[in-house]
Parts: C-alpha cells; structure tokens; sequence
C-alpha cells in the first residue's frame, strides 16, 4: 500500500474527550474513527488489524470443529420474552411496521438455540458446536475506554451442543485449551490467565480470560505460582488458589477478553429443545458458549504494547510487516524505493510504502512509530550508496544496513 493513496491518515491531536491510550493512539494513528461515544470506523489500518485478529480465532474456533455460521443483527423480541432476558438493561429495542417490536442482539444465545433446534433431531446430530464473528449490541452505561468497551462491538461467539453433561465438560476443556492458543498467537499469552468467574455456583460454570494490564477494570486475585485468576466479584466464596491452595494471591488489574460458560439446559429448555436418545427418549440438549472480542482484544494490544511515541504490534496481528519509508529529495531514492517496494509485495510480503514527498524524515519517523508496524525499512541517498536499506525494528533502539540483495 502507497501510503499517499491510504484512507485515514495520522494526526497530531485527539479531541479532549478521549482518555484511554488506546482510542488516543488508534485514532492518531489513522486506525480508527469515533463516531460517538461507543461506537468507531474501522478504517483501512484498523480493519486490516482487526481482520488478522479475527482470521487467528476463525483457525483456532474451526480446528475445534466449530461451524463459521452468520446469523442476524436484528431479532424478534418476542425470542428474548420467551428466556426472560427482554428486560436486560443493556438491550436497544427498536420498532418495525405495524409496531413489530425488535431488538439488537447483545449475544445471541435467543437465536442460536431455535436454529440448532430445527436441525437437531436425535443423539447422532450431537454433539455439535457453532460459531461466528459479528458486532454486538449493547446500552453500555459507560462507554470510556475506547474500543475497550464499545455499544456496537465486534464479538466471536461459539456455542456448543450436547447429549450430555460429559460430553460438554469434555468440549469445554477443549475450548479453554483453544483459548490459551488464540491469546499466545496474539502475542498476549504470558499475561493472559484462565480466571474463575461468576456465573453460578463457583469455578464450575463459568471461566474469563483475563490480561493483566494496569487499565484494566476487573479486579483480580491473581495466583503467581498456578497463574490462575479468581474475580474479585467471587473472592468471597474462595480466598485461595483453586488450584494449589495458595492463599498469598496478589490483586492485579485485568481485562476480561474472554468468557466461558456452561449453559447447561438454561436456553435448550426455555426453547423446549430436546433430542432423542438411542430409546428414543426425549432428553434436554446441554449447551455452552464460548465469547472472545476481537475489537476489545486490538484496544488490548495497543494498551499492552505502546510506549510514549505510539503503538507496537505484534508480528502477527500487524496490519503490514514493514514500513518502508523514501527519505530526501532525490527522485533516485523514490525510484529505488518502489522498486524495492515492489519486488517485495510481488513475494506476498505486506508493506506499507511511505511514498510522500515533501514531508521530511522526522515526520516520516515519528509516523512510522506511531503506526507501529514491526519493522521499518528506510531508503535514502545514504544507503543507497551502499546498496543498502536501514532496518530497524520497532521494540529494537539499533538500527543496521542490509544489503538490498540480501533483503529481496
Ligand atoms: P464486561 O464484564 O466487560 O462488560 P461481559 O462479561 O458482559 O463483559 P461477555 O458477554 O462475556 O461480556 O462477552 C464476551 C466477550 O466480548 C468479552 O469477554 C469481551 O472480550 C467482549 N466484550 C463484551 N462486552 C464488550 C464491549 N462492550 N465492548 C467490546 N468488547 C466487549
Ligand atoms: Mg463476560
């Protein structure tokens, strides 16, 4: 990409209104545009982002045996009346002709259950899980941290069915093993820690995925020893590690960028879905869901990884691998970059080409810090002369010259 020709370009000012890092960097960096309190434009460098984020869940979700599906944004209310959830406070309600009443699907628990339903008859349809990747809606009475905590918001959310309770605690442990791996791919695996969670009676129900981070607003009891998390919303019921007993646990701050459940019968049963068994017994489905929330997870990455010149992303989630940048006047240096330019995307390397002229090498540098791109590639007079381009990576304070031969 010829960053001349990009949409959504860097800025020198956020508006006064915006306190967290990561809505501050993402819409300086041209990432991101907030529309209103809560809700945000991808644009192209955010997108790309958020894309790579959501591509590493797709893999993960599906080598589980998960089924990518994509269901409505809009939905009767009438479903949710049928579970009880139509008074939960965070649902936008909407009307249609004739007064047909509607909501935004805050998670979509109401939908998925009478579509598995239609097509769930006996024990061999079982066990099954689905899942998908869209935007939540949600009345977030605080909507403060960016795109931490949005009111339109982008959600995968899996949800697993059952012949039996074995079956599903079996599939739970399998999708907490398939969380682990979606946050180390993530680059956020080493402070990411299983966290018992509300949710009925304790740690059998219900886990989080917390990332240990200062700006965090969950609060947890956090065991060094076992790295596991307990919610401070449940300390009352367990003061010590779950795990090894530990009753030394350190208050940490977390974001919750992930959740468990086991929904046992609680939907299949307001729905009256029911299988049979090999008697031909009708029998309840048991269900679990298994949320992660790819536009809280990029705000995540820009809180964790930044330092006071702007963002560092990691390799894999990056929206380019390099930022190639032309330095000077010379049309000479220009020519060579796009070649080099070139020559790389022709390898299916991902680059983002500082092709502006006119703007000088300091704005050139302090943009390329900002975006944060993995590692930056300048082209100038100077290198040239030794057939050379200037690497250097964004965590890394040396730079070094690499022989264009070399890196083609
Ligand atoms: P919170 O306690 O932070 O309000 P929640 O427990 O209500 O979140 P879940 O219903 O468990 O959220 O949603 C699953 C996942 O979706 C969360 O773990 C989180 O990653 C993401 N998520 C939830 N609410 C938001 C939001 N308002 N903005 C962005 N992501 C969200
Ligand atoms: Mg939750």
């Amino acid at each position: 990409m010829h960053y001349s020709q990009l949409f959504g370009k860097t800025s020198k000012t956020v508006s006064a209104d915006e306190e967290s890092v990561n809505a501050q960097y993402l819409i300086r960096g041209g990432f991101v545009n907030k529309q209103m309190a809560g809700v945000y434009n991808y644009l192209p460098l955010g997108l790309r982002t958020l894309k790579k984020i959501q591509n590493i869940i797709r893999e993960e979700m599906t080598a589980i045996g998960g089924n990518e599906i994509l269901m409505p944004t809009l939905t009767q209310e009438e479903s949710y009346k049928t579970t009880g959830r139509d008074t939960m406070d965070v649902l936008f309600h909407t009307e249609g002709p004739g007064g047909a009443k509607y909501v935004l699907n805050p998670t979509h628990e109401e939908v998925v259950t009478p579509l598995v339903q239609k097509y769930t008859f006996s024990y061999n349809d079982l066990p099954l899980a689905v899942f998908q990747i869209q935007n939540k809606y949600r009345n977030e009475p605080r909507a403060k941290s960016g795109i931490l905590r949005g009111r339109e918001f982008n959600m995968k959310d899996l949800y697993s069915f059952h012949a039996s309770e074995e079956s599903l605690n079996e599939f739970y442990e399998i999708a907490k093993k398939a969380y682990h791996k979606v946050y180390a791919r993530l680059g956020l695996g080493d402070i990411t820690v299983l966290t018992y969670a509300s949710g009925g009676a304790f740690s059998r129900y219900s886990h989080e995925f917390q990332t240990l981070c200062e700006v965090g607003e969950d609060t947890i009891y956090f065991c060094e020893k076992c790295r596991i998390g307990i919610n401070k919303e449940i300390i009352a019921d367990q003061t010590s590690c779950p795990e090894c007993g530990n009753a030394d646990l350190v208050e940490k701050n977390g974001i919750e960028v992930g959740n468990i459940f086991k929904l046992m019968a609680r939907f299949s049963s307001a729905f009256g879905f029911k299988y049979l068994d090999a008697e031909g017994k009708e029998q309840p489905v048991e269900m679990g869901c298994y949320g992660i929330g790819p536009s809280r997870i990029m705000g995540t990455l820009v809180e964790v990884f930044h330092d006071n010149k702007g963002m560092k992303w990691p390799e894999s989630v990056a929206p380019f691998k390099y930022h190639l940048l032309a330095l000077g006047k010379e049309d000479e240096t220009f020519v060579e970059a796009e070649k080099i330019y070139k020559n790389l995307i022709s390898k299916g390397v991902e680059v983002l080409y500082d092709d502006r002229r006119g703007v000088t090498a300091g704005e050139k540098f302090a943009d390329a810090d900002l975006i944060g791109l993995p590692i930056r590639l300048v082209v100038s007079k100077k290198t040239l002369a030794e057939d050379s381009v200037e690497l250097k990576r964004r965590d890394k304070a040396d730079a070094s010259l690499v022989k264009i031969s070399d890196l083609l």
